[in-house]
């Protein structure tokens, strides 16, 4: 698989990534090749188009694509498509996934991932954004932000809320999730500008009365907050996968600069002050990749993976995000400069860190799901 992709990965240099980072264009060449080649259905079901394989081989996949150089940047670009309509699959019934499905392996839609809230933050259950029922309909009114790839999406998975947070038992009940067309008249997409990854946009969505047919509701009405826990887990692993392939991006860049840079006639590269951070990145990826494969192994068996997804994201993160921050401190002044790459993946390490859950909040589940102190959240 790594190989595999690879191969198509070494289509697009790293000055196809620069440019996309200087004129924020989305990387359509670079999705429409790995649609072309079958790997947007790598863990969507045969029976809909796909190859049926599990999250430990979508990892792999997503490790390669931005270790190649790609990034976040070529990473975020098909994110969505790989694990994103996980619900549908699950809790879909057979004519959503027909209808859903195979435009998504086949690259002619993309979708993009509506939760977050302006008001709301991490407390996801006071998500504001309302779905009522009319008739054989829903009207959705609010306001989402952060939603990645909303400019270029056909179609958004979306959790809103269908029934009044005080009149439900618990604040996780009364959340639907709905797989419906982005139509754009009832729903404003203004881009944030943002520190990275400028070819994948993020954000903010205004939609004033979005008529939604019942038929595109996934699951249950009120039970949606159930359906999207399901597809928690394989995004950590997948963002995990994919910051330990930036970080190993930067390496790489930064051990060929330590062999190639000679200061005070040596290789940079033969003093142990750089050494050593770069041999300390190194095993940071590793440990983290062991970890990312283990919660990997355990969602592809069925078995429970919270704190090993969890605890793979956080470290992954620190991991990627230190790779890169070394890497633009060995090649000292030229780190700083957009022809030698470093600086655009240390402002892409960062994504790893914030989203789609922040390590302030992982430690707080941590503590609470393995050392059993109070839930302070
Ligand atoms: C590039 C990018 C792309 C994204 N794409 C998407 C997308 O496609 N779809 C989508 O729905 N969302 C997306 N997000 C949103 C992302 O998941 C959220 O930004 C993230 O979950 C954090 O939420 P928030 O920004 O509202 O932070 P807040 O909830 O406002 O938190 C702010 C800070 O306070 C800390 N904090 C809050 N409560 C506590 C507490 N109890 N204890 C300790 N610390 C606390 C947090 O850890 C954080 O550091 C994206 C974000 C980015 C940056």
């Amino acid at each position: 698989m790594r190989r595999a992709v690879d191969k198509i990965c070494a289509r697009f240099s790293d000055d196809y990534w620069l440019e996309r980072d200087r004129d924020g264009k989305f990387p359509d060449r670079f999705h429409r090749s790995l649609a072309a080649e079958g790997w947007l259905g790598v863990c969507i079901p045969e029976a809909y188009g796909g190859s049926g394989l599990g999250v430990s081989e979508a990892a792999v996949m997503m490790e390669t694509i931005a270790a190649s150089g790609a990034g976040f940047s070529g990473a975020s670009a098909v994110h969505m498509n790989i694990f994103g309509l996980n619900p549908v699959v699950v809790y879909g019934n057979e004519e959503q996934k027909l209808r859903m499905l195979p435009p998504i392996v086949a690259g002619q839609e993309k979708a993009c991932f509506a939760v977050t809230e302006p008001n709301a933050g991490l407390d996801t259950t006071k998500l504001e954004t309302r779905a009522e029922r009319r008739g054989d309909h829903y009207v959705i009114n609010g306001a989402k932000v952060w939603t990645s790839t909303a400019q270029v999406a056909d179609k958004m998975l979306i959790l809103v809320r269908t029934t009044p947070r005080d009149a439900v038992r618990k604040p996780t009940q009364g959340l639907s999730l709905f797989y419906t067309a982005l139509d754009r008249r009832s729903v404003e997409v203004h881009e944030i500008e943002k520190m990275g990854r400028k070819a994948v946009d993020s954000n903010q969505l205004f939609i004033d009365g979005l008529e939604v047919p019942i038929e595109d509701r996934i699951g249950e009405e009120d039970q949606g907050f159930t359906y999207i826990l399901h597809g928690f887990n394989p995004e950590r692993i997948l963002v995990a996968a994919e910051a330990i392939g930036l970080g190993r991006a930067a390496l790489r860049r930064a051990t060929s600069y330590a062999k190639e840079r000679v200061v005070f006639g040596r290789p940079i590269g033969q003093n142990q002050a750089i050494q050593h951070p770069l041999a300390q990145c190194w095993m940071e990826l590793e440990a983290a990749e062991l970890m990312m494969f283990k919660a990997a192994w355990q969602y592809d068996h069925g078995e429970p993976c919270g704190p090993a997804a969890n605890t793979a994201k956080y470290l992954a993160a620190e991991a990627g995000f230190k790779a890169c921050q070394t890497a633009v401190m060995t090649h000292g002044g030229y780190g700083y400069a957009k022809e030698y790459h470093v600086e655009r993946y240390l402002r892409e390490s960062m994504i790893a860190k914030i989203a789609p859950v922040t390590p302030q909040l992982i430690l707080c589940f941590i503590a609470e799901k393995e050392l059993g102190l109070p839930k302070s959240y």
